[in-house]
């Protein structure tokens, strides 16, 4: 029998991790990628034998597929996929196909903020008392991990892109942390296409397995009263009681499932600010329905060392703090960063502006921001918008002088905060470079 054919668009994490699973279970592999593939998975691809293209796409070695696996980086818009659909191929994501090779208990999140802190905290809880592996779109790949080994549970992260791709795949427990407008341009600027892609996470979903939302999110809440879904609802609420699922009490947060209760303590979490409140509560709850022991997702909620470059704490220098939150690149992010800030604020702000409106940060800048410094190559959109709520306004092109002049203008007592609301790109590679710029001006002051 001649063997089936996997084409893999994109030789990244993704690409290379299902080419490997991919060839393990039998398939004949090709993986092509229209950019360069970085060496190291070259040299994987090579190791392993699989048949491979880079800076080009091949039609003739593409379109003869019997399956494609397409990295969630490239759009359904572009020719080659119009193609492959086209000529009935299916095409999946990696999620789709290597959770096709595991029996593991799957727990897939999903939202517009808040997914990497929620899985890594999800995953620090779990792995105290299960085996478990950490995976989607951090680390290895999910696919790598079936191959070696595998887990009896995975915590994935798992964004829109990977969901519009997925046929069958179905997460025993799902998580949607939030749903707030970003990536319009993949969904042709319908926000409810894209609402409608977070959803698909419990799409295969039934009545014995779980999803966990935010109950305070209005999108989520409507998109619910007007869908059905089939999977057990379990709600969390920073406002209002829930039954089932998990709210906040006073200072303790509260998770009920089938009358068995959880009471812990938020006055002791690691993460600061409301949405990690509300990250810890989406964290516990899977938790608390895997059976973890209470003592022990307690004491993980408090020693939890969060993720780099999520409001990251880099140092204090002469009693003001600084804080790295370069993966903010957008308002929502923003927001809650300067809603937890309780010290006067000097605010680094800026970057590839993606259509944003500021006004529901004009509370905070208000009451807590003292000075703001725009960094980005056009920052008149920010300088005209918040020119007349501060006193101290200032743009530059540099994060070595944007640290500079927040040393100068901060006094003890002041927090110095990077959260730009905006990608990156414009000066730097992405927000893992610019935070690390920010923190290597801060070590230099
Ligand atoms: P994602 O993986 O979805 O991009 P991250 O955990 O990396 O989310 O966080 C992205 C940004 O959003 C950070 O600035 C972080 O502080 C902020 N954030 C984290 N959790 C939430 C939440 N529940 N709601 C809103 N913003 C959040």
């Amino acid at each position: 029998m001649t063997k089936q054919r996997l084409v893999i668009l994109g030789g990244g994490e993704s690409g290379v991790g299902t080419a490997l699973l991919g060839k393990e279970i039998g398939y004949q592999v090709f993986v092509s990628d229209k950019g360069k593939i970085k060496e190291k998975y070259k040299q994987v691809l090579i190791h392993n034998e699989i048949e491979w293209e880079d800076e080009k796409h091949s039609e003739d070695k593409i379109l003869n597929a019997n399956i494609v696996m397409k990295s969630p980086g490239i759009p359904d818009k572009v020719p080659l996929v119009k193609q492959i659909h086209e000529k009935g191929i299916t095409v999946v994501s990696e999620i789709e196909f290597a959770s096709k090779f595991t029996k593991a208990t799957i727990v897939g999140i999903t939202g517009s903020n808040g997914k990497t802190t929620t899985a890594t905290l999800t995953y620090h809880i779990l792995k105290q008392e299960l085996n478990v592996g950490l995976a989607g779109n951090i680390g290895d790949s999910f696919a790598k991990q079936v191959l070696e080994g595998d887990f009896q549970n995975y915590v994935l992260e798992i964004s829109s892109f990977q969901l519009d791709n997925i046929i069958d795949f179905k997460p025993k427990i799902a998580v949607i942390t939030n749903i707030t407008p970003d990536h319009l341009d993949r969904y042709n600027y319908q926000f409810e296409n894209y609402v409608a892609s977070k959803f698909r996470i419990a799409m295969n979903q039934t009545k014995d397995d779980y999803l966990i939302y935010d109950a305070d999110d209005e999108v989520i809440t409507n998109h619910l009263k007007n869908n059905s879904v089939q999977s057990t609802l379990l709600p969390f609420s920073l406002t209002k009681t829930i039954e089932n699922g998990a709210y906040l009490d006073k200072e303790e947060i509260i998770i009920t499932i089938d009358n068995n209760q959880i009471i812990m303590p938020t006055t002791n979490l690691a993460l600061e600010g409301k949405h990690n409140i509300k990250n810890a509560m989406a964290a516990s709850t899977v938790a608390h329905l895997l059976k973890i022991r209470k003592q022990t997702i307690r004491e993980s909620l408090e020693n939890f060392q969060g993720v780099e470059h999520r409001l990251e704490h880099v140092l204090k220098i002469n009693k003001v703090q600084y804080i790295n939150d370069s993966k903010a690149t957008n308002v929502n992010a923003t927001y809650y960063a300067l809603e937890s800030m309780d010290a006067p604020t000097v605010w680094i702000v800026g970057g590839v502006d993606k259509g944003n409106n500021y006004e529901e940060l004009f509370q905070f800048v208000n009451e807590k921001v003292k000075a703001i410094i725009c960094l980005g190559v056009d920052n008149e959109k920010l300088m005209n918008t918040f020119s007349g709520m501060v006193d101290v306004i200032i743009e530059t092109q540099f994060m070595s002088e944007a640290v500079k002049i927040a040393y100068k203008v901060a006094e003890a007592g002041d927090s110095v905060l990077l959260s730009p609301a905006c990608a990156s790109f414009d000066l730097f590679e992405n927000y893992e470079d610019r935070g690390r710029q920010f923190k290597n001006s801060v070590r230099n002051l």
